[in-house]
This record gives structure tokens, C-alpha cells and sequence, in this order.
């Protein structure tokens, strides 16, 4: 893909007057031409808000004729995929959830057959990778979908994965997306980078990143009044932010090295990890200190200690890692976790 594509709406249709004038503002200050709405939304709790259905296919339809943008919605369902045929969404997406279930993507792809001989259907087909960090699961909900439209018509989308050691809503681990674009070189791959940062200020990191590792675009979470959203609210960028974000981002996948991007990156998801595991350490002294304190004993007990840092020396020793690096490290740790125990 020679141009970065962009795919950019609200988390959900909501009211035909939001989507509209949040689709009016993408299309005028950020020059977008793929707009998202989804009329369904998979709530991992009941009791939020679900979509409202049909009525938003109807909006994005409106959306087409009157801005002359290109429409997305998201499908779960064969029910679905019949009603984003008739009316003739051009972008169809894959959620996370779904794509972790081999059979209701068999039943999507059936359903997309069936559409495509009775009615002549074949949209773009876009596939999240599924909730846990399984490059198969993805690579096989992608060829489920391929083998009805065309590999050319598929895309595949980054949005992380669930984990609890991640300053992000989800983990991106980039080396599962750089194994599925090894085994799918021809396949184009997105970022979502709303639904991994969770936050706006993460959402400019995150989608600065992807550029830069040679992405091939990104979807964009954008609703005309994010304070006023009924759901995600807290990762919407408004139009015009997403206008200045996608002006600022330089696509340098020819000027710089890509394969030192893509180590660097591992190497700030490992730093991510290693300090949300320290903090997690810390918070566990905390509780180590509450209970010596109920109990009269002391903060420093030097055998335990002593038992610890001999126990990772040997380890080091092992692992070929320096000694006296380790030693270091060791002492910083343990006064600090001193420090949280008093
Ligand atoms: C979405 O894009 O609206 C969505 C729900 O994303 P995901 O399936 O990645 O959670
Ligand atoms: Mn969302």
C-alpha cells in the first residue's frame, strides 16, 4: 500500500446526528474517506450499551451519499453479515472476540458466500487479532475470510492482546503481528491503536510507533463529542485531533531501519513489562510490611535476604549475566522494597 490508509470513526453509532457530524468533521479536517460506526457492540459486561442495531447501517448509508466516504461496521453474527449486504457496507470488521472462535468466523465467512453469490457482496474484510497472543488463531480466522473474498480484500488489524503487565488497555507484543506479517507478507496490517492504548495520550504514541515499523495504517477511534460518548469515551480523539495527529505522522518505513525499529520496540514492550512486574514487587512489600507490623517483626531480616540474593547470584552465574551487576541491581531493589515495607 503506497498511501497509509486510514480507517476513523466513533467506538459506536449512537444517534443518527452523531454519526453524521462526526463523519461531516472526519472527512473535512482530516481528510478521511473510510468512516467506522458500529451498529453492534460486543460489552464484555451486560448492562452497557449495545448499539442500536440496524438503524446505524441505515446512518452509514447516509454517510456514503452524502460525504462520499467509504463505510465500516463490525459483524459477530450471520445475521449480521446479511444486514451489512443489504446495505452494501464496504468495509466489514472482525472483532477481537470473534476472531478468538474458529466456528462463528466459519459461520461469518458462510454467511459471507452465501451474499456474495445470491447478491454479488464482496466487501473489504478486516480481521483483529484475537484477545490472547495466538498468531494461528488469527492467521486461520484471516484465510476463513480470504477464501470468500480474496486474499486482496483482506486486511489484518493489531489491537493487542489482554494482559495485566501493560501500561496499555491491551499488550501490544509486536512480535506476534511481525510473525503474522512473515506468514502473510501480502496481507496489509493496521493498528488499532485506540483499542490498545485505551488512553488519547496513547493513541499518538502508540500510532507514531506503528508508522515508523512500516504499519500499513491505522484504525482510529474519533467521535464529535468524546466527553459525551456511551462508551469508550476516555479514547476518542475528536475530528480535528485526529486531523493534526495523522499530519504529524511521518510514514518513514523508506528512510529509516526498519528491522532496528521493530528490536526497539520489543525492547520498550520488555521495559513496559519489567517495570509494571517491579511496581507489582513493590506493592507486594507493601503488604510484607503490614503484616510484619500486626505481628512485631522486623522490616529487615537479613537471612531472608541473604537466602534471596544468593539464590539469583547462582542464577546469574547460570544465565551468564555479570555478578556484581546483579548485585547491584539486587541491593537497589531491596532497599527500596525497605523502603515500601515502612
Ligand atoms: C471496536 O473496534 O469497536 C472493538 C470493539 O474492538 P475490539 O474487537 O478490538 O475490542
Ligand atoms: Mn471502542
Amino acid at each position: 500500500m503506497a498511501e497509509p490508509f486510514y480507517i476513523v470513526g466513533p467506538c459506536a453509532a449512537e444517534t443518527r446526528a452523531q454519526v453524521l457530524e462526526t463523519a461531516r468533521l472526519l472527512a473535512k479536517e482530516a481528510g478521511i474517506h473510510v468512516f467506522r460506526a458500529p451498529a453492534w457492540k460486543p460489552r464484555t459486561q451486560p448492562g452497557h450499551f449495545e448499539g442500536v442495531g440496524e438503524d446505524a447501517l441505515a446512518w452509514l448509508q447516509e454517510v456514503r451519499l452524502t460525504y462520499g466516504m467509504k463505510v465500516a461496521t463490525e459483524v459477530a453474527t450471520a445475521e449480521h453479515v446479511r444486514l451489512a449486504a443489504h446495505y452494501h457496507i464496504d468495509y466489514l470488521w472482525i472483532g477481537a472476540r470473534t476472531t478468538a472462535n474458529p466456528f462463528l468466523v466459519q459461520q461469518l465467512s458462510d454467511a459471507l458466500r452465501e451474499a456474495s453469490q445470491v447478491e454479488g457482496y464482496i466487501p473489504h474484510v478486516l480481521i483483529k487479532n484475537p484477545i490472547s497472543p495466538d498468531v494461528a488463531l488469527w492467521q486461520g480466522a484471516i484465510e476463513r475470510m480470504a477464501a470468500v473474498v480474496g486474499m486482496e480484500s483482506v486486511m489484518a488489524v493489531h489491537r493487542g492482546f489482554s494482559s495485566t503487565s501493560t501500561p496499555y488497555r491491551n499488550a501490544p507484543m509486536w512480535p506476534v503481528a511481525f510473525e503474522l506479517r512473515q506468514r502473510l507478507p501480502g496481507v496489509p496490517l493496521l493498528l488499532d491503536a485506540s483499542h490498545m492504548a485505551g488512553s488519547c495520550d496513547g493513541v499518538e504514541v502508540l500510532s507514531r510507533q506503528a508508522m515508523s515499523l512500516g504499519y500499513d495504517g491505522l484504525m482510529l477511534e474519533s467521535h464529535c463529542a468524546p466527553e459525551e460518548a456511551l462508551s469508550d469515551a476516555q479514547q476518542q480523539l475528536t475530528p480535528s485531533a485526529v486531523g493534526q495527529l495523522l499530519r504529524s505522522l511521518c510514514t518513514r518505513a523508506s528512510s529509516c531501519d526498519m528491522g532496528l525499529q521493530a528490536l526497539r520496540s520489543e525492547m520498550d514492550e520488555l521495559d513496559d513489562t519489567l517495570w509494571s512486574l517491579i511496581l507489582q514487587r513493590m506493592q507486594v512489600s507493601r503488604r510484607i510490611g503490614q503484616y510484619k507490623q500486626a505481628h512485631h517483626l522486623p522490616v529487615l531480616q537479613q537471612s531472608r535476604y541473604e537466602a534471596v540474593l544468593q539464590k539469583r547470584l547462582e542464577w546469574a552465574r547460570q544465565n551468564g549475566l555479570d555478578e556484581q551487576a546483579v548485585l547491584q541491581l539486587m541491593t537497589t531493589l531491596h532497599a527500596e522494597s525497605c523502603r515500601w515495607q515502612l
